[in-house]
């Protein structure tokens, strides 16, 4: 059955109770709207027109202008919004504007952030130039804070912003501890909520005001997009709207319709990243030459208990302390590795592989590792075969040590 226009923002008997696979199967989509096309056309516009010129003054138009949206971008949108359970939604052109984007939405001179330190490097780039820049001061606090956070609370304190689990370290943030500390204290809370996707944690069920998706990610899947989406509620979601409009940020209604298209199947997609994922990392555990492995999912790791009590799941990236070896012999093991591309970004079909210190980029907690630190992204290709190729790698590094 074709649903009708009304129900385009939730699906025949879609209250949020659906499963999230069948959810984002339809979520956004309209087709009677469409001449019964499933997906909306690539609307590529600037002018609306109006037919008469009440319409014209009076806006009585669903779109106005270009930059404003268009049934493309709308539809990503309205899949976002109700995925996240948010008043609403804006689209960016990239995972770090829709941080910037919401930041400027919420602060201004004068006002203190108080931002996690194992945030995403960008993010804390940010902080420490444009909006010091803009008369806003940063601190940052240790993502083990928890209900702490109230001790760090200035008067003048105006946001905290969280990513959980932290960038290339994976430290679980206590949430919900957090969120009901920045409620009693009127302090609007955000999070780069881009390793869970809200398929594995629905940051606003939790008390978070907005939530952050570096679409480029998960959402497009494919490594072929760049993209961001800022879901928000209440007065935090009156600032971010009007913030992004008052900037004329807006995105491309093809990579609008690559978000979507990526939606369909972000929850089989992510299902998989799941469950290779841990599968490698249960064997890399195993490995003489691995320390440690840093996954929350993992039983071994100190944030596992968080994971389990907030998260329904857990993506393809985590990261890895090798056992010492000198720098050459690291350089054998990614050299060596044949399935792995060494790149930047993850969330695309593709396994991935980068090394990373930390230790030039925390301020409020020291990074300690005992040996080279390795990020991986576990894509969709056969978890034996990734595992064949990590094995050889570490045999070649190994005889390299
Ligand atoms: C990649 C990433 C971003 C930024 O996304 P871009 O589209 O590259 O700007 C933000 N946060 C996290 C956690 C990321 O991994």
């Amino acid at each position: 059955m074709i649903h009708s226009s009304d129900e385009a923002a939730s699906p025949s008997g879609d209250n949020g109770t659906l499963a999230p696979a069948t959810r984002v199967a339809h979520l956004g989509l309209d087709p009677a709207r469409f001449d019964g096309f499933v997906n909306p056309p690539v609307v590529r516009g600037s002018t609306v027109l109006s037919p008469t010129y009440k319409d014209l003054v009076g806006h009585t138009g669903r779109y106005s202008y270009g930059r404003r949206g268009n049934p493309t971008t709308e539809a990503l949108q309205t899949a976002i919004t109700a995925l996240e359970g948010g008043d609403g939604t804006v689209l960016t052109p990239s995972g770090l504007s829709a941080i910037s984007v919401a930041l400027l939405s919420l602060l201004g001179a004068g006002d203190h952030l108080l931002m996690v330190d194992t945030t995403y490097r960008p993010t804390r780039n940010f902080c420490d130039k444009a909006l010091k820049r803009l008369g806003v001061e940063t601190t940052y606090f240790d993502p083990l804070v928890g209900a702490g956070i109230a001790e760090l609370i200035r008067p003048n304190t105006r946001a905290i912003f969280l990513e959980s689990p932290g960038s290339q370290s994976f430290e679980m943030q206590d949430v919900p501890a957090i969120t009901s500390v920045a409620r009693a204290r009127g302090v609007f809370t955000l999070i780069d909520n881009t390793w869970a996707t809200p398929l594995f944690f629905r940051p606003h069920a939790f008390g978070v005001d907005v939530s952050i998706q570096a679409g480029t990610k998960y959402l497009g899947g494919h490594a072929d997009l760049n993209l961001g989406t800022i879901s928000a509620v209440g007065k935090a979601w009156t600032l971010v709207l009007a913030t992004h409009g008052d900037m004329g940020i807006c995105v491309s209604p093809d990579d609008a319709a690559l978000g979507s298209r990526g939606l369909r199947t972000l929850a089989v997609r992510l299902e998989r990243h799941h469950a290779s994922g841990l599968e490698v990392a249960r064997w890399l555990a195993a490995s003489p030459y691995v320390s440690r492995v840093l996954h929350p999912a993992l039983e071994s790791d100190p944030g596992h208990a968080i994971w389990k009590r907030d998260f329904s799941g857990a993506c393809g990236l985590f990261s890895l302390i090798l056992k010492p070896v000198p720098e050459a012999a690291v350089a054998t093991f990614f050299d060596a590795l044949k399935l792995f591309g060494m790149g930047y970004s993850w969330g695309g079909f593709e396994s991935l592989a980068i090394p990373f210190d930390c230790s030039d980029y925390r301020t409020a907690t020291r990074w300690q590792a005992e040996g080279p630190a390795v990020r991986l992204h576990i894509g969709l290709e056969a978890p034996a075969d990734i595992i064949a190729d990590l094995d050889q790698a570490l045999a070649k590094m190994q005889a390299a040590a």
